[in-house]
């Protein structure tokens, strides 16, 4: 098949994807690839794994090192990872979690979490936006958020206002910008197998209670969240701005 005809066809495209040595970021780096983007992964570990996985797709892939805790890198990482061209797509994915009961929560773990989450989101956004703004062609920058943007969760408030303030944040760059060609859209994973809820699959009780919500019945595999990435990446997406679109095997749906 020809693949330029496709409205989900990302060749010439250069697609950064923070936090990309493992997890969602990786599947996400992997399916950009496979759509025929060239894949920019931005983090503090290495990326071999997915530099792998993603050639293996015909892709071709490079790595910024960078530690998203601060914005101290983000001028840095822009220039390096637009290195030769511009960015044509930002996934901003890094995110990390902490759990303790709201009345215990320490300022370290509200601030570590929100730096990632948000702030650090945020900058590297202005930073790319500001490339796309300037030669007029836009582009396309996909937040992954979570169930905890629409629901409250329970002992991680960090994570809760990180990720609620990232869908806020999604419509809101979606108003500035949708009249000037950048589609800014989120992504709401729901429960997937990946680091992140490592704690929580391997708590018995915990475990039971999720799958026994979820109407697919399993967590989900990274590998299920791609091609909603390679959409939002893409032309069909050209008329979805600000949205935050669930991929949770029917969580939400309950
Ligand atoms: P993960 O396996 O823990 O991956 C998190 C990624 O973020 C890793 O690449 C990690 O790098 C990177 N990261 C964390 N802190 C960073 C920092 N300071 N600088 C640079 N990179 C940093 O978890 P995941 O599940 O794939 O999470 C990816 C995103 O999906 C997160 O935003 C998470 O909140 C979101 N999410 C996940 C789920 C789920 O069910 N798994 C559900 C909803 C939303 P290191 O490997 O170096 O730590």
């Amino acid at each position: 098949m020809d693949r330029s005809v496709s409205p989900f066809d990302l060749t010439g495209r250069r697609a950064v994807v923070t936090g990309a040595n493992t997890g969602l970021g990786q599947a996400i780096a992997v399916a950009l690839g496979a759509a025929g983007a060239d894949v920019v992964g931005v983090g503090r570990s290495a990326m071999d794994e997915t530099a792998d996985l993603v050639r293996a797709t015909g892709a071709a892939f490079s790595a910024v090192a960078a530690d998203l805790s601060s914005v101290e890198p983000i001028a840095r990482v822009v220039a390096e990872a637009g290195e030769g061209g511009r960015i044509d797509i930002l996934v901003n994915n890094a995110g990390i979690i902490r759990r303790a009961d709201a009345i215990d929560f320490t300022e370290k773990d509200w601030d570590d979490v929100m730096n990632v989450n948000l702030k650090s989101s945020f900058f590297l956004t202005q930073q790319v936006a500001k490339g796309m703004l300037a030669d007029g062609k836009g582009g396309k920058v996909i937040n992954i958020a979570s169930l905890l943007s629409f629901q409250g969760g329970i002992r991680i408030p960090s994570y809760t206002a990180s990720k609620s303030g990232l869908a806020g944040l999604t419509r809101l760059l979606a108003c500035e910008w949708a009249g000037r060609g950048i589609n800014v859209n989120a992504i709401a994973p729901g429960y997937f197998v990946t680091n992140n809820t490592q704690a929580l699959r391997e708590d018995e009780a915990r475990n039971a209670a999720i799958l026994s919500r979820i109407p697919a019945g399993k967590w989900g595999d990274p590998s299920d969240l791609g091609g909603a990435a390679v959409f939002l990446a893409s032309k069909a997406a050209d008329y979805v701005h600000g949205i935050v679109l669930p991929v949770d095997g029917g969580w939400l749906a309950r």
